[in-house]
């Protein structure tokens, strides 16, 4: 089998809007499955690699890594995947496999270094990987997952990053009964940690600096929302929130929530502010308080997601566009201008 030629949508620089490309994609080896893209996420570290906010995007750059769609063909040694069937794909397409990170389920943070779904070096067919804004993805059956059939499938594929994004930590730090869980920034990530904290059984408290979002927090099923720039409302929960998932992609003020936790309790940083974030020792020695981090899940842990989330019926509210909308839909994703994720139809990569 050939290496094949598809459609897709990128860019060769930071000062370049996407468009129209043509990119390979590797023939199948004997554990591979291509798979046509039906719908893929757009989430904000699309837009960070494609501005070059951390200084190590690969141009030319192809983004996309919330992917699913349908399997049209498998290697001759497949056997998790079937011809016809729904599948998906995140963050994570490979890594050693034997590590200790690899043997516990945790590839993200694989020793010799994860191989992303898009702008990571593509061992296969040199230059970066290209992700998911093109017709078809071929990967490795280890790292496809199965898409629940009683997803909407468009509403489901924010979940492959956004969604495990946000499960793991909340699983890791025990989000449930009788906890009170922190979501920080009503954006792609924390409207799906709001909804997944709160099927998970805690008591949700959202901070957010946009007004319109404070009622819109508890149709997502916040307990609580707050306006984050009102000192008087932040000052109710000094010492109260168990743990706080942080999702702001910009600069901001750690130190407000570290004081907001209980004694033992964590902010867990999962957005990505180019910049560094300044901590005070007294946010963190005054009451046990630690700042942590978390990045996407392994390939079981999304699994597992995606079963949770069609078991809860939980997906992401979704503004579905063209591909040919991308530049713009960037444009309004910088200005927190979306409620609360767009997803592209990849049926219009046709057109
Ligand atoms: P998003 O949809 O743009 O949401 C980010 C939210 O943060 C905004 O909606 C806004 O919420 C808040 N915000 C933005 N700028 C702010 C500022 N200057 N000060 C305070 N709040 C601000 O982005 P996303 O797709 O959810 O991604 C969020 C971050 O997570 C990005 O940095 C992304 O790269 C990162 N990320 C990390 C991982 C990981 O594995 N660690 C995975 C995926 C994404 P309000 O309007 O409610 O204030
Ligand atoms: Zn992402
Ligand atoms: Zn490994």
């Amino acid at each position: 089998m050939e290496a094949k030629t598809v459609k897709a949508y990128g860019t060769e620089a930071t000062d370049v809007p996407l468009h129209s490309l043509n990119i390979k994609r590797r023939a199948l080896l004997p554990h591979d499955v291509e798979m046509e893209i039906l719908y893929c996420g757009i989430c904000h570290s699309d837009l960070h690699q494609i501005k070059n906010d951390f200084g190590h995007t690969m141009f030319p750059i192809v983004p996309g890594h919330e992917i699913v769609g349908k399997v049209t063909r498998v290697g001759e040694h497949v056997n998790k995947f079937k011809i016809g069937e729904l599948a998906a794909i995140g963050c994570i397409i490979d890594s050693c496999g034997k590590c200790e990170s690899c043997e516990n389920d945790i590839e993200q943070f694989c020793d010799v270094g994860v191989t992303f779904s898009f702008n990571s070096p593509d061992k296969y067919l040199g230059g970066a990987t290209l992700g998911g804004f093109s017709q078809t993805y071929v990967c490795n059956e280890k790292y496809m997952l199965h898409v629940p059939e009683t997803l909407d499938l468009a509403s489901a594929a924010p979940l492959l990053c956004a969604g495990i994004t946000v499960y793991s930590p909340l699983r890791h730090w025990q989000a449930g009964p009788g906890k009170m869980v922190g979501i920080l920034g009503i954006g792609g990530l924390g409207h799906l940690a709001i909804k997944i904290a709160k099927a998970m059984g805690a008591h949700v408290v959202v901070f957010t600096t946009s007004p319109s979002k404070v009622e819109d927090a508890k149709r997502l099923g916040a307990d609580e929302a707050v306006l984050s720039t009102e000192s008087e409302q932040m000052k109710k929960y000094v010492r109260k929130i168990n743990f706080i998932i942080d999702t702001v992609s910009a600069k901001h003020d750690v130190n407000t929530y570290l004081n907001l936790l209980k004694h033992d309790g964590s902010v867990v940083l999962v957005g990505l502010p180019p910049e560094p974030l300044e901590v005070s020792a007294f946010s963190v020695v005054s009451g046990r308080h630690s700042f942590s981090g978390s990045n996407i899940g392994g390939i079981a842990e999304t699994q597992e997601m995606l079963d949770f989330c069609a078991k809860h019926n939980i997906a992401a509210d979704i503004e579905l566009i063209n591909i040919q909308q991308v530049n713009e839909a960037f444009e309004r994703l910088e200005k927190g201008d979306v409620k609360y994720r767009f997803v592209i139809d990849m049926a219009s990569l046709k057109k």
